[in-house]
């Protein structure tokens, strides 16, 4: 057994798991299947992959590329270093929160999902949610809207048709609703997808002045439609993403959206809104469970500097998203001299992914070569991750950070020397 571990050793795996796959390999009659069942186990582990799929949040590799700030040691994650007491621990992403989107008041909790359970859950509970039947979305990984509101106590109030749900549809759900109901108005980005041609729905400012608190889940976490930590005016594809200091602006009393997305941050959750309605769900008992960890708010408070500083570059996403092609096209023009062989250059469109602007690309370029070879790019260290298309190997630089190149050419190199062998 012992032998079979230590033949183990190239999958970087502890000692410990490397005789767990001897054992089972061993129980199951096949001691030669070692290797497999490790190599199975080495796949699982985090480890920094280069992504060159074009897709710049992409679900599998964790949404937002994120820097690593962590610096180790101990941080003051409840302590108020000005008193020298015990402090909240959001208190400096709140503040940053505030001065980018408007809000009087923002929290953070640990993904998007959470921030929506904890406002239904908080402001709804046993109350009717109202919404319209065209919102009644599915996200991927399995956030279904009327499962997180079943699941927060609150009762759905389903209005309009899937493509179209007018004012009116709202205002006569209300009417019918019993004196005594405290209703809240639920509006949800669409994210993944868009309905197109005879549709109709209620713009926020219009549910806003209904009465009830509207919470809008805009998913995407735009800080601002006017994009003013970038140099140029707002990106062409940004222009179906609600936005968060917008959203604030035409009457939500509460918006919920992701870290990971459009704002380029951790997995995490932001709440913010009225006051009143931030500190409500601050105070909930739910709260202590969803709340987020020292990490993530290291990363986050970092992530929201950034934007008040209007370093853009400092934010993964943005520096990806917003370099020009022609940049990429001679990034992939040296990468592809340098290779030679079969790697040409052509031009490429890259997405942004995690659901926010379906539909929309971003141009780009990428390196080929004819043939599907994810297989050998993923067992290269760092691994690297791209796409098949029409029958070829796409690197799409785009989501390829300028310090990788190097990478993605020496991995090109190896894989070209080996097709020639
Ligand atoms: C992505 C998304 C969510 C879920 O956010 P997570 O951070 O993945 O939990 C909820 N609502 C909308 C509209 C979304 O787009």
């Amino acid at each position: 057994m012992d032998a079979i571990a230590r033949s183990l050793a190239e999958t970087g795996l502890p000692h410990l798991l490397r005789v767990a796959a001897a054992r089972e390999a061993v129980a199951a009659g096949a001691a030669g299947d070692a290797d497999r069942i490790a190599a199975g186990m080495a796949g699982h582990f985090l480890r920094p992959v280069i992504n060159a799929t074009g897709i710049l949040l992409h679900t599998n590799l964790g949404r937002a590329p994120l820097g690593e700030r962590s610096q180790g040691g101990a941080a003051n994650v409840e302590l108020d270093l000005s008193t020298g007491r015990r402090g909240q621990r959001t208190t400096s992403v709140s503040l940053l929160l505030r001065a980018l989107t408007g809000a009087e008041a923002a929290t953070a909790v640990n993904n998007g999902a959470a921030a929506l359970l904890l406002a239904l859950a908080t402001l709804a509970r046993g109350e009717p949610v109202v919404v319209s039947r065209g919102e009644l979305v599915e996200i991927g990984g399995g956030f279904r809207v009327p499962e997180v509101l079943a699941a927060s106590g609150a009762r759905l109030v389903e209005v309009g048709t899937t493509n179209k749900t007018r004012l009116s549809d709202y205002e006569r759900a209300l009417s019918e609703l019993p004196a005594e109901a405290k209703p809240v108005l639920l509006k949800v980005h669409q994210s993944n997808y868009r309905i197109v041609g005879f549709t109709e729905s209620t713009p926020l400012p219009e549910l806003a002045r209904l009465g009830p608190p509207v919470v809008a889940d805009l998913g995407s976490g735009l800080l601002d439609a006017e994009t003013p930590w970038l140099p140029g005016p707002p990106p062409r594809w940004l222009a179906g993403e609600p936005a968060a200091r917008q959203s604030l602006s035409e009457g939500a009393a509460l918006v919920t959206f992701s870290g990971d997305k459009l704002l380029g941050g951790p997995q995490a959750g932001v709440l913010a809104g009225a006051a009143e309605l931030v500190e409500q769900c601050a105070r909930n008992p739910l709260y202590r469970a969803l709340r987020p960890g020292g990490l993530v708010l290291a990363e986050l408070q970092a992530t929201l500097l950034a934007y008040a500083e209007r370093r853009y570059e400092d934010i993964a996403f943005w520096r990806m998203a917003a370099t020009p092609a022609l940049q990429l096209r001679q990034r992939a023009e040296a990468i592809a001299d340098r290779v030679g062989g079969p790697v040409a250059v052509c031009d490429s469109r890259a997405e942004v992914g995690a659901g926010s602007s379906p539909g929309e690309t971003i141009e780009s370029a990428a390196l080929f070569l004819p043939g599907d070879h994810r297989d050998a790019l993923l067992s290269q260290r760092p691994p690297i991750v791209a796409r098949v298309e029409g029958g070829r190997t796409l690197l799409d630089l785009r989501s390829v950070l300028p310090e990788d190149d190097g990478t993605v050419e020496g991995a090109l190199k190896q894989l070209v020397a080996g097709a020639g062998a």
